[in-house]
């Protein structure tokens, strides 16, 4: 191997290094923002089973069945549907129980009106 060779093969080793370092910071930032994600889905989803067990409780204290729907529980099912899409998340089967980050949505609101 003459000089020149062994000159070549480290400035490609220095060069994959680079790239390598790159990928890493890449690697990095792609694990933050998954973190960030799932710290915000843990919080989503404690929100939302909160939600259910006070709609559990709230059904099993009035009606004792869950499955009954007259009037009065449609109305109070549509009142939960309501009260959550008025803090932030969504209810349209589209997206139910993401956050609407301040947007409305016309999926929730078509949902709404329908339900109404
Ligand atoms: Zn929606």
């Amino acid at each position: 191997m003459n000089k020149k060779e062994v000159f070549e093969q480290v400035s490609y080793m220095e060069e994959q290094i680079g790239q390598l370092y790159q990928q890493l910071g890449d690697l990095k930032n792609h694990m933050s923002e998954l973190l960030e994600e799932n710290h915000r889905l843990s919080i989503e989803n404690h929100h939302l089973r909160n939600r259910l067990d006070k709609d559990t409780e709230q059904n099993e204290a009035t009606s004792g069945d869950t499955v009954d729907k007259d009037d009065a529980s449609i109305g109070e099912g549509y009142d939960n549907l309501a009260r959550l899409y008025e803090e932030g998340f969504h209810i349209c089967n589209v997206h139910f129980g993401s956050p609407r980050q301040d947007e409305d949505c016309l999926f929730c609101l078509l949902f709404l009106n329908k339900t109404k």
